[in-house]
């Protein structure tokens, strides 16, 4: 779904973290999606935990501190 890469050097890492956790949660409201499938793959590189759309760098297999406790 998500292909940011570029738009992630286009407008900053800050910017993308703030559009894709307004486009999660818009989408699992709207359309009943899971986070987890939407984020797969890209919660390393945006540093965004997909389970609470967190921003952190401290993740493990796009989960934070939190989650995986
Ligand atoms: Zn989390």
């Amino acid at each position: 779904m998500l292909n940011d890469e570029e738009v992630l050097n286009t407008i900053g890492l800050q910017k993308s973290q703030q559009v894709i956790t307004q486009m999660v949660k818009i989408a699992s409201r709207e359309y009943d999606c899971n986070s987890g499938e939407i984020l797969e793959g890209h919660t390393d590189y945006l540093n965004l935990c997909y389970c609470c759309l967190s921003i952190t760098t401290n993740l493990d297999n796009g989960l934070c501190n939190s989650c995986r406790s």
